[in-house]
């Protein structure tokens, strides 16, 4: 049985597996992306606020190619999941989701990085996308595209609550409000919204912080106030990530913003495990090993001699390096090595003729692969040239042996965020499950090959 077996994945037929194949012969790794996760993970969201019918919307946020997942399939299983908002950073990925025909019958979408001067408003508000506004610039521009448009723009007031990013400040929101309200009179401009964003929600364990996120959100009422004041009320105020979703229902307003939860991950590990909070990640990372061989005691591996083999044992080749997006971070020194520290590496589920086993990255991550010591002779542990191992994945429990992207944000020193957001695109997106989840008509919007 079977926890020691690599489980198959499940095709959705005979051109499923040829679709996977055929990504085999094309790369060595593949990102493997289970939709039904993802439209369960944001059920979960939606309910959690109250289900379909509560007075709290729920945006999927997918920008950055969905996290790295792909931006369509994001989109489309978060609304799958009960989403009735989409939210990207950037306005070219909000305009690529009505291109590839998610219209206003599905859902609203706000995009919000931008820069008045060179973004193409004109293009955002003829394609109804909502906009945020947090400058005065932007203000201008977004009025002489309406203007040029002849069509009222559907605005978000960014405000700064304290997380010092984009949106207008407590003492500069008096000329903001100078700006906006003759617009409004006018019609160029509809103000539909107010929304800022938390800067420490993620630790609703920490008393200073949790005071932090208060404070915000006593910042968020007075903006609130002042709109209200000056005769432009928000119609829908927004303010929760994923961490304020799962933890502060007093921030939840008229619509959250959760991302990584769609993803299948908590906002941190000090808030516990995905499994914690009924998510499952949605993407498995694996890899195909290239040369396996037997090398003796004390042999240094990689750039920098920073790992040293401590007995006679045997190397694997995993054919995915920082120009994949596998971060330098995670290389794994030994205190034998030229750095002198013991530093765990990445790890990696191995599959061995005595069940899965973790192995991690053994000196330096390159640019297009790393090492992994086996800790015992190749033959003796049946790896092979060609096996498939997995970098991270849903974290089946103990007994199976799977790293999460968790684990690997705690290897690289970084978050699970980075993990998945910096996987290149030249490694393969499938998808599992899309036939479950999706109508014909959102199948059509996938790449054929990319489906299982
Ligand atoms: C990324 C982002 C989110 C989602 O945050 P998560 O921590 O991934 O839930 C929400 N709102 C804004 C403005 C963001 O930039």
């Amino acid at each position: 049985m079977t926890l020691s077996a690599l489980e198959p994945w499940r095709f959705s037929s005979r051109l499923g597996e040829a679709h996977y194949q055929s990504a085999l012969r094309r790369y060595p790794g593949q990102a493997i992306v289970d939709l039904k996760a993802m439209r369960d993970n944001m059920r979960l969201l939606v309910d959690r606020v109250g289900g379909p019918k509560s007075n709290t919307a729920v945006m999927g946020v997918v920008k950055a190619d969905g996290y790295g997942h792909g931006l369509i399939p994001a989109a489309l299983a978060a609304l799958a999941g009960g989403a009735t908002w989409l939210g990207t950073a950037q306005p070219r990925e909000a305009l690529l989701l009505r291109m590839a025909g998610i219209g206003t019958d599905r859902c609203h979408i706000l995009t919000w990085v931008y820069n008045g001067a060179h973004a193409p408003l004109a293009e955002l508000i003829a394609s109804d996308i909502d906009i945020s506004v947090g400058s005065l610039d932007a203000i201008d521009a977004l009025a002489a595209a309406a203007r040029k448009t002849n069509k009222t723009a559907r605005v978000h007031v960014k405000v700064d609550t304290g997380f010092g990013r984009n949106g207008f400040t407590e003492e500069g929101f008096d000329a903001a409000l100078d700006a906006l309200v003759p617009l409004v009179k006018e019609g160029v401009i509809d103000v539909v919204g107010q929304f800022s964003h938390f800067s420490v929600a993620d630790a609703p364990d920490v008393p200073e912080f949790v005071e932090v996120t208060n404070g915000q959100l006593e910042t968020f009422n007075r903006f609130t106030v002042r709109m209200e004041r000056a005769g432009i009320p928000p119609r829908i105020r927004h303010l929760a990530n994923t961490a304020a979703t799962l933890t502060r229902p007093d921030t939840w307003f008229e619509l959250v913003r959760p991302g990584i939860g769609l993803y299948g991950y908590e906002a941190d590990p000090v808030m516990g495990g995905p499994a914690d909070y009924g998510l499952t990640p949605a993407m498995t990372l694996q890899a195909q090993l290239a040369t396996v061989k037997d090398v003796g005691a004390g042999h240094g591996i990689s750039y920098g001699r920073t790992y040293l083999t401590d007995d006679v044992t045997s190397t694997a080749i995993v054919p995915l390096g920082y120009a994949d997006g596998i971060h330098r971070s995670a290389s794994g020194f030994d205190a034998r090595g030229a750095k002198h520290v013991d530093k765990p590496g990445g790890p990696v589920r191995v599959m061995t003729d005595e069940g899965p086993r973790i192995m991690r990255v053994s000196g330096r991550v390159c640019m297009d692969q790393f090492i992994l010591d086996l800790h015992g002779r190749a033959d003796q542990l049946g790896v092979r040239e060609g096996d498939t191992v997995e970098l991270f994945g849903p974290g089946r429990g103990e007994e199976y042996c799977e790293p999460t992207a968790d684990d690997w944000g705690r290897a690289s020193g970084t978050i699970s965020y980075e993990i998945f957001a910096c996987l290149r695109n030249r490694i393969p997106r499938l998808y599992l499950h899309a036939f479950d989840v999706f109508d014909a008509r959102d199948v059509a919007m996938l790449k054929p090959g990319t489906l299982l």
